[in-house]
């Protein structure tokens, strides 16, 4: 096909906006699948991604329509959907010459749609608004209308669609030929390829989604990765339509799918570049980085018996996702288990809902922590994220932690709520601007660290779930920051210390110790609660000493009933997890563990 006819788009959007129903209505005009083939949301692969409605991994379909007489090939290059893949999202962008920017006309503007805007921006992309839900009563048009003309965009050309009901999505079609420019390419040049995705096959291998910028490779090429200069045959070139359909070469300007005998996925990160192994590009497509994990948290079976099955399962899952990272770890009350480095705090979650329901494992995941600089007496710089791992104060000369720029999205009566939040989560004020007259957009740079506890939550409950926000990695800040520790008779417990500022300590120290007087049961012997910062106890609570018989409640008599109690009591015991001397509850544990 003629370069001239070719597009590259995205369909970009806040979560729930419609990307994947418009993705469906487009594959469906274009007569990709016949109705049969055509299952709700086809681009949306993994079972835990489908219940999310996220995309983690991108996928891209071609497909194929006629327009004033000439056939032309839309890519459409799927995008991961949320902060976390940020740096993925944009990967997926600089493979696309075009973005549909999809707005729900009910909900407005939101924090994703403007992140995702910035990212189209930064790769020079045209950017075609799309008004979605139009169907819906409560759709308002104009007032959605005005908020992206707020962000800077031209709104003379936005379509009004149900991507639901099929209106307006043949627009869409036109206008991405009409507007979104054919791709600018050099066929002459040596070979030059942006892995825009990688994953794990199980049959298959190592799989790669490329797009094209100069040259062109063919099956049976021998390529070379940019960045390791590892190099390899191909042996199955596609593209997805989105029945899989083998093809001999990828022109540049196209997208396609790539398999060689690539056994290591980390040999073939997103942004690495594709070049040929005889005659290799002189340089690489430009910004090539490796992302490191903000996050860090323990994760262990709550069965010990599981651990291999935990390793195992986490082995798996690495497979397919690159940014995770893992290595074991030991705690005093959980036994053998992993530090586990995310992203973020959704990939987190989805790393844990996967082991859980893919791998049906029982698991514990501890409070997440971010990755701390610590420059030593010594200048030598130590990253940490557990907090067992801080040096003793007189050993440390500063300590830093990642700040994040957060973008936050909400209607006017909550500004002063959401301001502060932001202000008690030691943040600081970048900007304030109205997208309309009771829409605002909140710019604010905070502690990574404050963001990943209780902040989607708190947020959310007091903007009535009206409020959206992303945030985005800023740098590393010097903080105040000191490490307490929580004792039980006089045992420092591990799990429950903690690295945190120091005025926030005595309060952190506050809620845990009333947190585990509730849920720490009476024993036989007294119990003494302390919070302990540089050698000095800020916080103490005791629970006094209790004889508990189980059967005191029951008179003589009904003989099942206590067989069901001491049953029971016998399962508890199985659950119960060693603080130091004190036996408690997984449940109990769990809540312990639960931010407070
Ligand atoms: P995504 O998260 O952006 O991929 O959003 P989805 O395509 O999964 O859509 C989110 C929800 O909105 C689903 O329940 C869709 O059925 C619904 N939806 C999408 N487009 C429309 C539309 O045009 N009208 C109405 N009424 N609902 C829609
Ligand atoms: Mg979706």
């Amino acid at each position: 096909i003629n370069i001239q006819n070719i597009r590259n788009f995205s369909i970009i959007a806040h979560i729930d906006h419609g990307k994947s129903t418009l993705a469906d209505r487009l594959i469906e005009k274009t007569g990709s699948l016949d109705k049969r083939e055509m299952k709700e949301q086809v681009l949306d692969s993994l079972e835990v991604e489908r219940r999310h409605g996220i995309t983690v991994k991108a996928q891209s379909v071609r497909m194929e329509y006629a327009f004033n007489g000439c056939l032309y090939e839309l890519n459409m290059i799927d995008t991961p959907g949320h902060a976390d893949f940020s740096y993925e999202v944009s990967k997926s962008l600089s493979a696309c010459e075009g973005v549909l920017l999809v707005v729900d006309a009910t909900q407005g503007v939101e924090a994703q749609t403007v992140a995702n805007l910035y990212l189209a921006l930064e790769n020079d992309l045209e950017i075609i608004p799309v008004i979605n839900k139009i169907d819906l009563p409560t759709a308002d048009v104009e007032k959605t209308k005005s908020e992206i003309e707020n962000l800077g965009l031209d709104v003379s050309n936005v379509i009004l669609i149900s991507a639901k009901n099929d209106i307006g999505t043949q627009e869409v079609l036109e206008a991405i030929i009409k507007y979104i420019p054919s791709p600018k390419v050099n066929d002459e040049g040596n070979l030059k390829a942006l892995i825009i995705d990688s994953w794990y096959d199980n049959y298959k291998g190592v799989v790669c989604l490329i797009r094209v910028f100069e040259g062109e490779i063919n099956l049976n090429d021998r390529i070379m990765i940019f960045s390791n200069k590892k190099e390899y045959n191909i042996e199955n070139l596609s593209v997805l339509t989105p029945k899989p359909k083998d093809i001999e070469k990828l022109h540049a300007g196209e997208v396609g799918i790539l398999i060689s005998n690539i056994k290591n996925i980390e040999d073939v990160l997103v942004g690495d570049t594709v070049t040929l192994a005889d005659n290799p590009a002189k340089q690489a497509l430009k910004g090539f980085k490796k992302i490191k994990p903000f996050v860090y948290a323990g994760i262990y079976p709550t069965d010990t018996e599981k651990y291999d099955d935990l390793k195992e399962g986490l082995e798996k899952l690495k497979l397919n996702d690159s940014s995770l990272e893992y290595e074991p770890e030991k705690s005093d009350a959980l036994g053998f288990g992993f530090r586990c480095g995310f992203l973020g705090m959704l990939h987190m979650n989805i790393t844990k809902e996967r082991l859980e329901e893919e791998f049906g494992l029982d698991i514990v995941v501890t409070t997440p922590s971010v990755l701390y600089k610590v420059e030593k007496t010594d200048d030598s710089i130590l990253e940490i994220s557990n907090p067992k791992d801080l040096p003793e104060p007189q050993f440390i000369k500063a300590i830093f932690e990642p700040y994040v720029s957060i973008d936050c999205l909400t209607p006017a009566e909550y500004i002063g709520s959401v301001l502060n939040l932001l202000q008690e989560k030691r943040g600081y004020q970048k900007n304030l601007s109205y997208l309309s007259s009771n829409r605002c957009l909140i710019t604010y740079a905070a502690p990574l660290s404050e963001i990943i506890i209780n902040f989607y939550d708190t947020l959310k409950s007091i903007t009535k779930g009206y409020a959206s926000f992303n945030y985005e990695f800023e740098g590393y800040k010097k903080s105040d920051l000191v490490k307490m520790i929580i004792m039980i008779n006089n045992e420092p417990i591990d799990s429950f210390s903690q690295i945190i500022h120091k005025d926030k300590a005595y309060y952190y120290a506050r809620d845990v110790l009333a947190k585990l007087k509730e849920f720490v049961p009476r024993q036989l012997f007294e119990i003494k609660l302390q919070a302990k910062v540089s050698g000095k106890i800020i916080a103490k609570e005791e629970i006094k000493a209790l004889r508990k018989d189980v059967l005191a409640k029951c008179y003589g008599g009904d003989i099942t009933r206590k067989r069901k109690l001491l049953e029971k009591q016998k399962e508890g015991k199985k659950k119960l997890k060693q603080l130091g001397k004190v036996a408690i509850s997984k449940e109990a544990f769990m809540k312990l563990l639960e931010p407070a």
